[in-house]
């Protein structure tokens, strides 16, 4: 059977194949970068308008009550929490994923006086390791970094947190966040887990593992749109004890009494420093409600079979890459990465054939399988596409070779 076939008949028995529909894709595109931007639903245009044209154009600064602007960051927050297994009131969505670590990383060493080390693995994701530096320039943290087998032995009396990426950004690899939260608490020390290439792919139970605190990215799987609200959570057990530096007044226990003095509200709105962007919440949630209602395990099996069918497309073809990705579907998230010294002209070439995937430097060829709106027949082509690329050489033509600034 071809793997054509084979995939008109995964896509004939696929339980989530309507959702496509609910997603806008370019013609002629197969979108394999939705774990770096998430495609758009089709209900978010619609959704804006609504908020730019009535709630701001009509009913001015009134929407803040009457339009819910000021619950948005909380509610937003609330529908996460079931998917990463916390309890409505432990998530927020507000700022950055980088802002969330900066708060979270900074509350964590608050929290564990006489400690300084910021434990986390090198390679993980740029920002979560810079985030670290400011603190460390501030003398308030100490950067730790260990190779994920050394992870463990690292722990000592000096770790005040453990700041980890459950899916590695590049590799796609997974840790077992059971074992590294229980490993970090029996050394005294405080976790956080960076969920941004988690959440809306694959199931993940924060409470059931006893976790801190955690961050993730509005505009990967949740399909938010760029620069989307990030969220934060907060395990309900530390509110009374948060204190994160950046003290604005949307995280003051009542920001229209105007007071001079900084109180912290209660529970996770502590965590909010300034006036929350409305419309970025409101693209958000559309994307957040899609998501929920086509429910992570789905996601998940679906996100495991698409890489194991592409998998298995390449080896009909004869194409032999280097996986640089765990080989069981099981220890990675919904992406596979490749190496190959000419990865960056490959996804290029890639990318003019209408196979948008991505590159990550120095020779990773990246391609994410976002379960909600890709076929087998998608991942079918892609693979045949690939397999082309790679056999006619077409991608050592200079057009490919050339680098743009984001890649
Ligand atoms: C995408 C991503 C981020 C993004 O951070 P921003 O503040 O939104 O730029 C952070 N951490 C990880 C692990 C990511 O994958």
């Amino acid at each position: 059977m071809t793997p054509e076939s084979r995939a008109a008949e995964f896509d004939a028995a696929d339980p989530l194949a309507g959702y496509r529909d609910r997603f806008t894709l370019p013609e002629g595109v197969i979108y394999l970068d939705g774990n770096s931007l998430g495609a758009l639903p089709k209900a978010t245009p619609a959704a804006m308008a609504q908020v730019v044209e009535q709630e701001w154009g009509e009913g001015l600064i009134r929407s803040w009550n009457s339009a819910g602007w000021f619950e948005a960051a909380g509610r937003v927050g609330a529908k996460i929490a079931p998917l990463v297994g916390a309890a409505p009131h432990e998530v927020i969505a507000c700022d950055s994923t980088s802002v969330n670590l900066f708060k979270l990383i900074a509350a964590a060493l608050a929290m564990r006086p006489g400690r300084k080390v910021v434990l986390s693995e090198p390679g993980n994701f740029p920002t979560d390791i810079y985030m670290i530096a400011g603190l460390e320039a501030q003398g308030l943290a100490e950067r730790r970094l260990a190779q994920r087998d050394r992870l463990a032995a690292a722990l000592d009396g000096d770790v005040a947190l453990l700041m980890l990426t459950h899916v590695h950004y590049k590799a796609g690899a997974l840790h077992d966040m059971a074992a590294l939260t229980r490993a970090a608490h029996e050394a005294g020390a405080l976790v956080l887990w960076d969920l941004s290439h988690s959440t809306g792919a694959l199931p993940v139970e924060l409470n059931a593992v006893g976790a801190d605190f955690a961050v993730g990215c509005g505009y990967k799987y949740l399909c938010g749109g760029p620069g989307a609200p990030a969220f934060a959570f907060v395990a309900e057990r530390h509110h009374a004890d948060l204190a994160q530096p950046l003290t604005g007044w949307f995280g003051h226990a009542a920001p229209f009494a105007f007071s001079d003095d900084y109180t912290g509200a209660h529970g996770i709105d502590r965590l909010q420093c300034g006036t929350p962007p409305v419309l970025g919440l409101a693209a958000l949630e559309v994307g957040v409600d899609l998501i929920a209602e086509i429910g992570v395990d789905r996601l998940y099996a679906k996100s495991q079979a698409l890489s194991e069918f592409f998998l298995e497309c390449l080896m009909a073809h004869g194409v032999d890459l280097e996986l640089v990705s765990p080989p069981k579907s099981t220890e990675r998230g919904s992406q596979l990465s490749f190496r190959h010294p000419e990865a960056y002209a490959i996804c290029q070439a890639l990318i003019a054939r209408g196979v948008i995937g991505d590159f990550r430097a120095p020779d990773v060829l990246r391609l994410g399988f976002a379960p909600a709106y890709l076929s087998f027949a998608d991942i079918a082509d892609a693979a045949r596409h690939l397999a082309d690329v790679l056999a006619s050489g077409e991608w050592e033509r200079e057009e490919f070779q050339e680098r743009a600034a984001v890649t």
